[in-house]
């Protein structure tokens, strides 16, 4: 199982879709073999997720507030 640290989104915009998951379990679970991490406070956002079911998607930590994203790089990388 591999863990990304996301991308800190400092104002996110209306083309992006915020999700905010609660403290008891990540907001997506899927079949993927990635985990997701907050790019402030390190906390699990997403377990096993396929990066590519995600896309314009930010993930506001239950914890510490801040908005993350998976990293552009991943995308490109995985295409
Ligand atoms: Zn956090």
């Amino acid at each position: 199982m591999k863990k990304i640290k996301m991308e800190r989104v400092q104002n996110p915009d209306s083309t992006m879709s915020i999700v905010l998951p609660t403290a008891a379990r990540a907001a997506l679970r899927g079949q993927g073999d990635t985990d997701y991490t907050c790019a402030s406070c390190g906390k699990i956002l997403l377990r096993r997720v396929l990066d590519k079911e995600i896309r314009n998607m930010v993930f506001k930590c239950p914890l510490c507030g801040a908005h993350s994203r998976i990293p552009a790089s991943q995308h490109a990388r995985r295409r």
